[in-house]
């Protein structure tokens, strides 16, 4: 087991809304540099970082099938989607000097390298920001299953997923007061009680691999630091 201070590779989850800010749709830039600052603080401490983004701030599947579009093709709008994200999120980042790779699963060799395991992994090593886009590539995914999937495949050794709250709690926090924060929480809780930390495929696949989640809130200033440096509250879900 891992204790916070001790990693040396991570994978950041992140959901397309916390892109947007307070707009309630798409991008908003000074959010976007905002996450780019947090996550600089932790490749300055010398921790390899792979990162995801949703897409939910432009397009999510279901919300396209919902209004009659065929599933598959709403999905792969939603995959499009985080390629954008991904690519905001880049050049925030290399606003801040940091060297970066968007990675796609979908072949769009103008914008972003295809995905080749031996060389992602050699972009870590070289201490490049991987921002994997495009999900799985497959449709009837989400991007919390991308993330596990790349986690693993890149021997990450945990996956910390920004929230807007500080980890998981028994009811909503935002409409119960009291709400209760779990330190820890199994993988199987997570499923039996539908606490919603990721989805559920995402979640069987995290459990399969033994990779602990650790639910954190993004919107606390130097929250992602804080946490690798052994301070800050989160949720660590595991086996
Ligand atoms: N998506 C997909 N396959 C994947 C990842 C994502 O089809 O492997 C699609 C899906 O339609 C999803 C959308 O991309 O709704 C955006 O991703 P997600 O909902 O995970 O974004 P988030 O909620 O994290 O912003």
């Amino acid at each position: 087991t891992k204790t916070p201070g001790s990693y040396s590779r991570v994978m950041l989850k992140i959901s397309g809304e916390a892109l947007m800010g307070d707009q309630g749709y798409g991008l908003h830039p000074p959010t976007v540099a905002r996450i780019a600052q947090e996550v600089k603080s932790v490749h300055d401490m010398g921790i390899e970082i792979c990162m995801v983004i949703g897409g939910g701030n432009i397009f999510r599947g279901l919300q396209g099938s919902a209004q009659g579009m065929e599933r598959a093709t709403a999905d792969y709008m939603g995959m499009l989607a985080t390629v954008m994200n991904a690519l905001a999120m880049q050049a925030a980042l290399e606003a801040l000097n940091i060297h970066t790779r968007v990675i796609s699963a979908i072949r769009m060799d103008e914008v972003a390298e295809p995905y080749i395991r031996r060389r992602a992994v050699r972009h870590l090593e070289k201490k490049r920001v991987i921002i994997f886009a495009a999900g799985t590539g497959n449709p009837y995914f989400t991007t919390d299953t991308a993330a596990t999937l790349r986690a693993n495949e890149m021997n990450c050794e945990a996956i910390f997923k920004g929230t807007k709250v500080d980890g998981v709690y028994d009811k909503d926090p935002a409409k119960h007061a009291d709400a209760k924060r779990y330190e820890n929480v199994t993988y199987d809780e997570v499923l039996q009680k539908h606490l919603g930390v990721m989805d559920a495929s995402a979640i069987a696949l995290a459990r399969d691999n033994d990779l602990p989640i650790i639910v954190f809130s993004l919107d606390e200033p130097g929250g992602f630091r804080g946490i690798l440096s052994g301070s800050g509250t989160y949720t660590r879900v595991h086996g």
